[in-house]
């Protein structure tokens, strides 16, 4: 089975990592059972519209927390950076007054910034550098970012103490990590912006993963800043709404709040509210079966969701968890092709 993905880091890594325990416990595979997807073939596209480049060194967080969770090197506690890591780099930085203060990179994590920066330097594209990662850490999948042009979320902020000619309300705009890590989303966002996104072109072999795929799944990753940013790169969306293979989500809303993380300050920076109906309706035009938690099981009563709606325990509390809910999208989706509800109003 072809399976294509979008990913953002957390939520998206954690699904991924539930998806293939699943198709490596549920007989699926001709493999050892090991879950490393022997079999079936994977293609996850990540978000990289979070990358920011910090003391020089190019930073892919979602990338990053997608091959180190799938690569047995994630930190589990916090879900992101590596496991067994150390500080030093951290504190002598911070005795040179070298900022910033906000966002720690971990000495184990900065070997692969490195790496990644040097290949960068000698002119290998962003696709080229990923997979020469993950040669080390066998995600088990095959990881694309969504282009290797950049693109990065910045986030408007009010500025009052600034105000614009006229008098207008002055306003700036900060990196998505410094909104999300530093202020910890908790300053109201005016607008997101994806900047580059308008020129990006999907990274090679991304359309394809689309077209080409027997299942696409979108995990629970924010609606905003991990799969809007993607579906913002000219060409995705449109091949998402042309792929003959049915497209299932799993809401990362769950009782109309995200289970970690801010993607409701997401969600009302762009006028939408945080509930799994209404993140639904920002895939309408392509999705077409909607995994909701069971606390959210009027979904599927809402004349406003097309999609086919199936409410299922929706918490990743641990691998097995994350696995049902990963062979929950795979049934639906199956029963989508057969049944070809999928080609329903939109082929
Ligand atoms: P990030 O880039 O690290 O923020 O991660 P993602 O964009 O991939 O995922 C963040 C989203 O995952 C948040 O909006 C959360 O609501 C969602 N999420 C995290 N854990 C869970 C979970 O256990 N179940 C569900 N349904 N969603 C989750
Ligand atoms: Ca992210």
């Amino acid at each position: 089975m072809r399976i294509t993905a979008l990913a953002g880091g957390i939520g998206g890594a954690r699904f991924l990592r539930g998806l293939l325990h699943h198709l490596g416990t549920s007989g699926q595979l001709p493999g050892d059972g090991s879950g490393d997807g022997v079999g079936d073939e994977i293609t996850v596209i990540g978000n990289t519209a979070d990358d920011v480049t910090l003391h020089g060194l190019r930073v892919c967080p979602d990338l990053d927390t997608v091959m180190y969770t799938l690569g047995g090197g994630i930190h589990e506690g916090q879900g992101w950076g590596r496991s067994g890591e150390t500080f030093s780099i951290a504190e002598e930085l911070r005795a040179y007054g070298s900022g910033p203060d906000w966002f720690t990179l971990g000495d184990r994590d900065l070997a692969t910034h490195i790496v990644r920066t040097r290949l960068l330097g000698q002119g290998h594209t962003l696709s080229e550098v990923t997979a020469a990662l993950c040669a080390r850490w066998q995600p088990g999948v095959r990881l694309l970012p969504m282009s290797d042009d950049r693109v990065e979320t910045h986030v408007v902020l009010a500025d009052p103490e600034h105000p614009g000619e006229d008098g207008a309300p002055g306003e700036r705009a900060v990196h998505f990590q410094e909104w999300w890590v530093r202020l910890h989303a908790a300053v109201p966002a005016r607008r997101i912006l994806a900047v580059g996104v308008e020129q990006a072109r999907p990274a090679p072999g991304v359309l394809e993963a689309i077209a080409g795929a027997d299942v696409i799944l979108l995990p629970p990753s924010n609606p905003v800043v991990s799969i809007g940013t993607i579906l913002g790169v000219p060409g995705i969306r449109d091949a998402l709404g042309d792929t003959a293979a049915p497209v299932v989500g799993v809401s990362p809303i769950v009782g109309g709040a995200p289970v970690r993380g801010m993607a409701d300050a997401c969600l009302t920076a762009i006028g939408v509210e945080t509930s799994a109906a209404a993140v639904a309706g920002l895939y309408a035009d392509f999705l077409d079966g909607w995994l909701v938690d069971q606390a959210d099981d009027d979904v599927a009563d809402s004349a406003s969701v097309t999609a086919a709606v199936r409410a299922r325990p929706l918490l990743m509390t641990d691998i097995d968890a994350a696995a049902a809910i990963a062979g929950a999208a795979l049934e639906l989706a199956e029963e989508l092709r057969t049944s070809r509800i999928g080609h329903h109003g939109r082929r």
